[in-house]
């Protein structure tokens, strides 16, 4: 494991706390270089500008532009003008990836995709909305093209501060249609100009208003924004607590202070509508680098033409600065979120699998990089240079194939390795543990028989449902039964292991009382078929209820819990997987023995990160271990108390297991998410004795990785399983300067064990751009990455750091992120105006959700078990089910079409979007709420619950009774659709407006203020803001 401290932190000092920043601390800021640079010395101006052959094209004979999709059209300004009618690619006679054709990007957005910058301006201790527009009018919603007159300027005038700008001065502002929308205006290509380059200029030397007075011009730019948007005159913010003032010279006359409008400042759920209403339900096809994929949100039909689909790979932006500098000076994180076992839906291509029989894969011989389409193909097609480290290798004979007259195999379609972003390879000997092929891997179920679990019902109720759930063990693609073997432990203090071999008429007990140096007491007969053995399995699950209905025991062991069953594959020879039921703290005599240290008095110290930490040095080299075998823990908890998550959650953590918590379980209650979740957990696809590589081609690399693994060096990334829901989070860092015409290219291979014991490779291949433009690199990033990553990196370091040092250097690097965009890529506008990049428009949104999450959150109201358990949790998640935890799915349901499936559009995420005469569904992948307001339609009610009123109402229930009217199957059908695909079962309340549990519920209203603290939305992009404002000056 890496211990590298808190990485997403580069300039921002731990010795300076506090959300202020000092300006001396970047260089780049106010470096006179910038400024003023004389006219002339531009780069060609125009999408397509001075370099388009002649350099004369018009700017209103551009292609219109419509916009693609919402999240990357900011200030597009097009390819960057060395790609497009640059030299060919070096040694691509025929490169196996389009290095950049703009013409054929259907879904690349436009040159012209200009746009939305979303624009709040601010004057002292207001903040006024002036500009804005953008955040909220979608690009997509605005007409395909830019007016011809627009055009034709590079964009109406705006007028950035209204309170500066005489009326009518030098610029028209645009009458106040949808045209005007940031959608459909396209900025002046000017806006990246600049991009760190000295000296830009005017990009339009016709038209050049003179400054307004009283305004500093940016370097070189005329001053054309004004009225980017429908102007919100006098959409103030009163802003709670003040604003610090302003820039000096944006005094103007005391304003009269309003409530920010919340419709004013940029919605989530607009950007996740905006890019489904232009992505959505379409095929999304792989065959361009660097192009940047629908929204994790959008559902569509993905079809891999040599890059991996965005299931298995997302990026934070597909475009890499060049250099180092660059991406010190933006601070946006590069890195990947790979889910290697992505499930796949069932319209989607399943992977081939490629075999090369005894010779294995094709590797390059210095890198070792698996064949791919990034490999190029010369010399007749005898050799070939591997996109990675250049090296030229010779094509193994067996190999070979001619080149055709574009210089490409003439069997380049018919292998996936040549054409394809992700395959499988069989993997040979040489990639098996001793060199000789694996043994199919074993389930081994592990019950807590301790008192008040045999007292609640629990061990009858999991050992009733094993006999259902073995049935369906996963199996290989053709296999009849399952390769998988099964074995039985029971536990309180001591150990029961089970032979429950197939010849025998009744299961046989085996006692360890010995828990200190656990061993296995037999191997004939533990691990068994289960088809071969159902008679004594389920002679066995009948038993162990009554087996142990008259113990008094309640105290536990957990440490040998695990050591028994890693031990048992371990002598079985084979990986596998352990399914541990466990309730209580274990303070039976045993290693790993834990106490209550639950000290809520820690909060808010710089010791508050031990309530993260296990609380003995047993768990670690334990996970360590059981990596090192293949011993995969999930783990599923019950607690009805503290049972110290942060010890107990390790090694199902580090081993790429899963941990369910279901606090005060009851089994009438809670019984069916918990069956959910264990079904769930044992057909799912997972891959066992892992080990995933992550190669880069040259110039940068993977330093950091967070998730579900172990490491013992740098470079190899070890699981003892991997499944479907589980990413790993990679970041990269250069190590030299990245070239615009080879990208950045990344492949991730994950070695690993199948279900029925075969070898196997699985390879994700992913080409990106990369640009010496901070345009590009704004332009094509993803938020949603973006906060996948940022919330592991922070989780990561509430191990090692203080929560309040953490928290600010993710205000710190939000606001440095967006300064830099606006110092460098925005147009010239007062300082005041806040500016967005189209693509991060909802980063300060969702990166409040984060730092409100209970695990940032040093709050005592808040169970330590539970904050520990979200860490792990978030630690292993995907793109989609980060965004949906830190950002939940609202829908009204009182609205509800029962004739239409669809689902009714999500709302904002706050108490001011509910209503007393409606009823809501909120949802965020662990829990889901209905919240019923005091004034619910009777029928609805009664639809749904099957009582007269809101009062007869039994908010005890945790599912809803199944009637057969139309509501209750609608919106049961609604639950269910929301609950697919996720992996965890979904815990439903009800909640009635104004009773009690609400509060709970308010919780999840995430652009509120908290309940236990974290500024609403509107307050902390005022934060952010202000943060901004003192990096500008
Ligand atoms: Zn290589």
């Amino acid at each position: 494991m890496s211990q590298q401290g808190y990485v997403a932190t580069p300039p921002y000092s731990q010795s300076q706390p506090g959300i202020g920043l000092s300006p001396p601390h970047y260089g780049h800021y106010g470096d006179p270089s910038h400024a003023g640079s004389p006219p002339g010395m531009m780069k060609p101006a125009g999408p397509l500008g001075a370099a388009a052959p002649g350099g004369m094209l018009p700017q209103g004979h551009l292609p219109p532009g419509p916009h693609q999709f919402g999240q990357n059209g900011a200030h597009a300004q097009g390819p960057p003008l060395q790609r497009f009618p640059g030299p060919p690619p070096g040694n691509s006679a025929a490169p196996s990836y389009a290095p950049y054709p703009p013409s054929t990007q259907s879904s690349y957005p436009s040159p012209v995709s200009t746009s939305s910058v979303a624009q709040l301006g601010t004057q002292l201790s207001a903040m006024h909305v002036n500009s804005y527009g953008s955040g909220m009018a979608p690009p997509s919603q605005g007409p395909p093209g830019p007016p011809a007159a627009a055009a034709a300027f590079q964009g109406p005038p705006r007028s950035s501060q209204p309170s500066i700008l005489q009326p009518g001065s030098q610029v028209l502002p645009p009458p106040p249609t949808a045209l005007n929308g940031p959608g459909a205006s396209p900025l002046p290509p000017s806006t990246h100009r600049q991009d760190g380059l000295p000296g830009p200029a005017p990009p339009n030397a016709q038209y050049q208003p003179p400054p307004p007075p009283g305004q500093t011009l940016g370097p070189g730019y005329p001053l054309q924004q004004a009225n980017y948007g429908p102007q919100m005159a006098g959409a103030q913010l009163s802003y709670p607590g003040g604003f610090p003032g302003g820039p000096a010279q944006m005094a103007g006359p005391p304003q009269p202070q309003k409530k920010l409008d919340p419709d004013s400042i940029p919605s989530p759920i607009q950007v996740i509508e905006n890019d489904r209403a232009t992505r959505g339900g379409q095929v999304y096809t792989t065959n361009t680098r660097g192009q940047i994929p629908p929204l994790v949100t959008t559902d569509c039909t993905i079809q891999d033409q040599g890059n991996a689909s965005p299931r298995y790979i997302r990026c934070t932006t597909y475009c890499f600065p060049c250099t180092s500098d660059m991406a010190k000076q933006a601070q946006i994180p590069l890195a990947a979120i790979i889910k290697p076992f992505a499930t796949i839906p069932s319209n989607e291509t399943p992977l081939y699998l490629v075999n090369h029989g005894e010779t294995g894969p094709v590797r390059c011989n210095r890198c070792k990089a698996y064949m791919c389409p990034f490999m190029q193909f010369i010399e007749g097609g005898r050799r070939y240079q591997c996109g990675f480290c250049n090296c030229v290798n010779d094509v193994p004979p067996f190999y070979f194939q001619h080149l055709d007259h574009i210089g490409r195999r003439l069997d380049h379609y018919e292998k996936p390795e040549l054409s394809l972003g992700s395959y499988e390879y069989v993997a040979t000997l040489d990639y098996c543990r001793k060199n000789k092929p694996p043994n199919p891997p074993a389930f081994i179920f592990m019950i807590d028989v301790s008192y008040s679990n045999i007292k609640n019902g629990l061990v009858k109720l999991i050992c009733e449902e094993l006999k259902t759930v073995l049935e369906k063990l996963p199996k290989e693609g053709q296999e009849e039964t399952s390769s998988l073997r099964v074995g039985f432990i029971t536990y309180n203090k001591v150990l029961h292991f089970f032979n429950v071999k197939s010849t025998l008429a009744r299961p046989q007990m085996m006692v360890v009382t010995d828990v200190s140096e656990v061993f296995v007491p037999l191997l004939d007969g533990f691990l068994v078929s289960y088809q071969e053995s159902q008679s004594v399995i389920h002679n066995l699950l009948d038993q162990i209820p009554e087996m142990f209905a008259d113990s008094n025991e309640n105290e536990t062991v957990f440490a040998p819990v695990i050591r028994a069953g890693m031990e048992a594959l371990k002598a079985a020879d084979c990986p596998g997987k352990l399914f541990i039921f466990h309730s209580s703290l274990p303070t039976a005599e045993a290693p790993g023995k834990l106490k209550n240290r639950d000290d809520k008095k820690l909060i808010n110290t710089d010791k508050e990160k031990i309530l993260f930490q296990p609380q003995t040095n047993v768990y670690d080299p334990l996970a360590k271990d059981c990596v090192a075998h293949g011993c995969c823990v999930t783990l599923f908890l019950f607690p009805s108390q503290y049972v110290d998550v942060a010890s107990l959650g390790l090694v199902p953590q580090l081993t790429g297991g899963t941990l369910y918590k279901y606090n005060n379980f009851q089994v009438h209650l809670d019984s069916q998410q918990f069956l959910n979740d264990l079904r769930n957990d044992i057909e799912k696809k997972i891959g066992f004795d892992a080990i995933m590589r992550v190669r880069t081609s040259t110039g940068f690399r993977a330093t950091d990785f967070f998730g579900g693994i172990y490491m013992n060096n740098t470079t190899d990334v070890e699981m003892a399983a991997i499944d479907c829901d589980k990413a790993v989070t990679v970041e990269f860092k250069h190590d030299d300067k990245l070239s615009e015409d080879s990208g950045a290219l990344i492949q991730c291979a994950v070695l690993y064990t199948t279900v029925s014991g075969q070898r196997r490779l699985r390879i994700h291949n992913l080409g990106l751009n990369c640009s010496s433009q901070l345009g590009d690199l704004y332009k094509s990033c993803e938020t949603d990455a973006l906060i996948n990553f940022f919330a592991k990196s922070a989780f990561k370091a509430v191990l090692h750091q203080p929560l309040k040092v953490i928290r600010e250097i993710l205000v710190n690097q939000t606001a440095h992120m967006l300064a830099c965009y606006r110092k460098n890529c925005a147009s010239p506008s007062a300082a005041s105006q806040l500016i967005l990049p189209d693509s991060m428009k909802v980063l300060p949104v969702y990166m409040n959700c984060l730092l409100k999450n209970c695990v940032l959150l040093s709050k005592p109201e808040i169970s330590t078990d539970e904050r520990a358990y979200q860490r792990q949790l978030v630690m292993t998640m995907g793109v989609a089910d980060s965004q949906l935890f830190f950002y939940p799915q609202l829908r009204p349901i009182h609205t509800l079409d029962v004739k239409s499936t669809t689902l009714p559009a999500a709302i904002r995420c706050s108490e001011t979007r509910l209503s007393e005469e409606g009823i809501f569904l909120l949802a965020n992948g662990l829990n889901m709420f209905l919240w019923l307001g005091v004034s619910s339609p009777p029928e609805l009610i009664q639809g749904i619950f099957n009582v007269p009123s809101f009062a007869h109402v039994n908010t005890d229930m945790t599912l809803l009774p199944e009637l057969g009217n139309p509501y209750s199957q609608t919106l049961r059908m609604i639950m269910g659709i929301i609950q697919q695909k996720r992996p965890y079962s979904m815990k439903l309340t009800i909640v009635k407006q104004r009773e009690q549990p609400e509060m709970v519920f308010r919780q999840f209203l995430v652009e509120d203020k908290g309940l236990y603290g974290g500024s609403s939305y509107v307050d902390f992009l005022c934060c952010v803001h202000k943060e901004i404002c003192q990096l500008l000056n």
